[in-house]
């Protein structure tokens, strides 16, 4: 029988790249998603095969939505091989009224979950620390030998002291997770307990998603032999992730990874390399982060030289390009604190009771 995934976003970008790959490969896709509409449509799109796909509802932002999921999953399938945990949200400048040009800064404030909590931390951690929890038994039911669960972090979680990325401000900051001591709930925005700031609350809740990543791994690696990975796709300037950014920015920001950053890789490559860790066994050891920056071929990421390789292969990239694995224990930032990863889950389950 087909191997099947879990992937959480597939309506669009990363995640829906993901899926068709996979489903190309022969994998049974599960796509949880918010927008039921938008996702049929997005794999029609695309091209996928009814066959090899199924959408299921799953708001992230909800926990009565994520246990729902898992239910309805349950009835349909007896066993699961990989869950990717992929949707996000961002909400750039949120604290910021428009100034100089209307519309130019979206402003806002916070927005909230059905909990209450802060949008960021509800939908990109806490929902997918639910749905880990949750989907353990299903993975751990999998005929494979070594079923994964893959958590998608980003440069700006500054995991990687090498990414260009995580020096840009506002710097993410989960401190010692004070206003998650606290309820995480209004006033309460930020998990270090500090003032809103939607882009930050973006790069916190990415900083979560691999602390959850090394969590899982430390308690149940060994006993399940699942293997929890992290990665960082690329830049993927283009997708829907940026849709609330002003205008300008949008226009500039693919440029901008193209020549400068050199991180740019398209939607389809960075798809292509989420599915690989989902199904290449090069990327099977739990605990690891891969981090890939520019696209193959173009020698992007640090600055490096172009290197002429027309090839677009992940092999060169591993190779030649600026493809880095970190090991669990070269994992940076403030996802280096083992303390604070116990921290953060013990608070986490007591949310999500
Ligand atoms: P997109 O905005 O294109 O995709 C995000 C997906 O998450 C959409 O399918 C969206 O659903 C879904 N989603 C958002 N909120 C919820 C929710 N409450 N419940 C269920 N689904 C939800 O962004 P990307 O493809 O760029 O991002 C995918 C992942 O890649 C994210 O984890 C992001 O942090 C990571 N990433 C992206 C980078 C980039 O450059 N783009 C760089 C590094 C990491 P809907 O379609 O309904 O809006």
């Amino acid at each position: 029988s087909k191997k099947t995934v879990v992937i959480t976003g597939a309506s669009s970008g990363l995640g829906l790249q993901a899926a068709k790959s996979l489903a190309q490969q022969g994998w049974q896709v599960i796509m949880a998603c918010r927008d039921f509409q938008k996702a049929e449509k997005a794999a029609k799109e695309v091209g996928m095969d009814p066959e090899n796909y199924q959408v299921i509802h799953c708001d992230l932002a909800s926990k009565q939505s994520v246990r729902n999921f898992v239910q309805t999953f349950r009835t349909m399938y007896n066993s699961l091989d990989a869950l990717v945990c992929n949707a996000a949200v961002y909400f750039p400048n949120t604290h910021k009224e428009g100034v100089i040009l209307p519309g130019l800064f979206p402003g806002g404030g916070p927005r909230w979950s059905a909990e209450g909590h802060e949008m960021s931390f509800a939908a990109n951690y806490l929902g997918h620390f639910l749905l880990c929890k949750l989907l353990l038994e299903d993975l751990k039911k999998s005929s494979f030998s070594a079923p994964r669960c893959v958590i998608l972090g980003t440069v700006t979680a500054t995991v990687n002291g090498a990414g260009l990325g995580g020096m840009i401000p506002p710097l993410a900051h989960v401190g010692n997770f004070e206003g998650l001591e606290k309820g995480m709930k209004a006033p309460v925005t930020m998990l270090d307990g500090g003032a809103f700031d939607g882009a930050k609350a973006y790069k916190d809740s990415k900083v979560c998603d691999v602390m959850l990543m090394k969590e899982l791994h430390k308690r149940y690696h060994k006993e399940t032999g699942i293997v929890f990975t992290s990665l960082y796709p690329g830049c993927i300037a283009e997708t829907n992730l940026f849709r609330e950014h002003y205008p300008l920015f949008q226009n500039l920001f693919p440029a901008f990874h193209k020549t400068v950053t050199k991180a740019y890789v398209s939607q389809e490559e960075a798809g292509q390399r989420l599915a690989a860790c989902v199904a290449d066994e090069r990327y099977g050891t739990s605990g690891s982060y891969y981090s890939w920056e520019g696209e193959a071929g173009t020698g992007g990421g640090g600055g490096r030289e172009a290197v002429q390789n027309t090839e677009k292969d992940l092999d060169w990239f591993m190779n030649y390009g600026s493809f880095r694995t970190l090991s669990i224990d070269e994992i940076g930032g403030e996802a280096a604190d083992d303390q604070r990863c116990s921290k953060l889950w013990e608070l986490s389950e007591k949310l999500v009771a």
